[in-house]
């Protein structure tokens, strides 16, 4: 029904639409639980897209994330990978400007020639079948990819047009990548979020990178004063030149962070094992040393269409979450939900 509401508008006016429809805007005075939408409202709308921002502004998402790549002349644009090809039709529009290895860099396109692409839901390169079957038609091309700028200017004018006061998420992508490349995205990306008041421990922002020795970088070299996360993977998944997963899970690894970062993005397993006999969350040792650490803890992604093993439903993963083991907020596709759930259980 929502979806089918969304599709016949302008996508902008209906996240505020929406966002009219509930409480009156009011701050919250004491918001504990975060809820950041991962990518905007993309269980709805094609991840990083402004429509699915609005949208996650509108549902009241207390987050909005987004991830960050430079284009050739060094704008920061909203892309979650490196690559164009697997939500763009770049392959179509530019077929000579693959790399060897088959893939399109958004560094080697200048943003004029980024904005002439289309962005859809995010598609497999080989066959070209979306990754989530059920979400927003593929063949509905009516989206562009934002700059950060723009971005921030659509959040921070909700804000205004509100009077409420979401928070963006910025994750710098791929810094050694980009340092190949000849650009320091940190330091592009710092330079924004200062000018556009992001810039000391109270802005409403979290800054996230999973190279660790970027995101020391960012708070000593740079000077950030903005708050941080250290998103954490698995050496398995290929982790970036002097960042060690296993270690900053370890007692050891989370102390050292806590030096530096305000909070960790773990992925969710690594903090929630699964359910005991008794149906409540399995903490890990790396959940439990954080949140000793004081530790801010942010886990990426609860999907509604992809749920862990353990959880049979939304309602048993976020009482898991929030309710077992305390955790200070989740990373989420749909940000609806995590807020519907929150209103309902307000213990937890
Ligand atoms: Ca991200």
């Amino acid at each position: 029904m929502l979806v089918k509401k969304m599709i016949r508008s302008s996508v902008l006016a209906v996240g505020i639409l929406l966002a009219g429809m509930n409480a009156p805007f009011a701050q919250d005075a004491t918001q504990e639980r975060v809820v950041i939408a991962h990518r905007g409202a993309s269980g709805y709308l094609p991840e990083h897209t402004l429509g699915a921002k609005a949208l996650a502004y509108g549902m009241r998402a207390d987050y909005i994330e987004q991830d960050v790549v430079l284009s050739k002349d060094g704008i920061p644009v909203i892309l979650h990978d490196i690559h164009l090809d697997t939500t763009t039709d770049v392959a179509q529009k530019f077929p000579e400007r693959a790399r060897e290895d088959g893939r399109y860099y958004a560094i080697d396109f200048t943003l004029a020639e980024i904005k002439t692409l289309t962005v859809t839901e995010r598609f497999k390169a080989d066959t070209g079948k979306q990754v989530y079957a059920d979400r927003f038609p593929g063949e509905f091309g009516i989206f562009k990819v934002p700059t950060l700028e723009e971005e921030i200017k659509l959040i921070q004018g909700l804000n205004h047009s509100t009077g409420r006061d979401v928070g963006i998420y910025p994750e710098i992508k791929d810094p050694a990548f980009h340092r190949e490349e000849g650009q320091d995205i940190a330091k592009t990306v710092i330079t924004v979020l200062e000018k556009w008041g992001y810039n000391n421990p109270s802005s409403n922002a979290f800054v996230q990178c999973f190279d660790w020795s970027e995101t020391q970088r960012i708070r000593n070299e740079l000077s950030y004063q903005g708050k941080l996360v250290q998103l954490i993977g698995e050496n398995r998944w290929g982790a970036p030149e002097g960042t060690d997963y296993d270690y900053l899970k370890s007692v050891d690894g989370v102390a050292e962070m806590a030096k530096v970062v305000d909070g960790i993005g773990p992925w969710l397993p690594q903090v929630i094992e699964g359910l005991s006999e008794n149906s409540t969350a399995i903490m890990t040792p790396t959940l439990i040393a954080a949140q000793r650490a004081q530790l801010m803890v942010h886990p990426y992604t609860l999907r509604a269409d992809q749920l862990p093993k353990w959880a049979g439903d939304m309602d048993i993963a976020l009482k898991a979450i929030f309710e077992d083991a305390g955790i200070d907020g989740i990373f989420t596709d749909f940000p609806d939900q995590v807020v519907q759930y929150l209103a309902t259980n307000p213990g937890a």
